[in-house]
């Protein structure tokens, strides 16, 4: 078994859809990013790296590569899972926290899960996404961004 940590966080902006655990949000941001910004499928794609040995997102996929340019966030997270496949790792459970003041997220969490789960090919019930506030406080209270913790186990065959 072998356990790996990510994390990501990422401005809002404007005039553009904001994207988050590979579904689209009603909101009036979106997040500034190289790729759609989808800062939850960011954080468990670097999880799921480190549990691999395989460093992280941003060496796999640069953000200076044009290739990459509006990416849909979902393609680099089936592209990840299958470096791990690759490797016969197999995923048995990860674990991610949205950290957001806005929007409010009661209503996608179990939408995420589902998209996830579909596009990384595992049972619904190995993966868990939840979503909390820091009270108003730092740049998250301040309506400035939002981050995502993501933790994973995986098994290696
Ligand atoms: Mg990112």
């Amino acid at each position: 078994m072998r356990i790996g940590h990510g994390y990501d966080a990422h401005r809002f902006c404007t005039g553009k859809e904001m994207r988050l655990g590979g579904i689209t949000i009603p909101c009036e941001w979106g997040f500034e990013a190289h790729s759609d910004g989808d800062v939850l499928i960011h954080a468990l794609a670097d999880a799921l790296l480190g549990a691999a040995g395989e460093r992280d997102i941003g060496n796999l996929f640069p953000d200076n590569d044009p290739a990459y340019k509006g990416i849909d966030s979902r393609i680099l997270l089936c592209k990840v899972c299958d470096i791990l496949r690759n490797k016969g790792m197999t995923v048995e459970y990860a674990d991610i926290t949205i950290i957001a003041q806005k929007p409010k997220l009661a209503a996608y969490i179990e939408p995420m899960r589902r998209e996830l789960a579909l596009q990384m090919q595992i049972p619904e019930d190995r993966i868990n996404v939840k979503a909390t506030t820091e009270e108003k406080m730092g740049f998250t209270g301040r309506l400035e961004g939002l981050r995502v913790h993501a933790i994973c186990l995986l098994n290696e065959g």
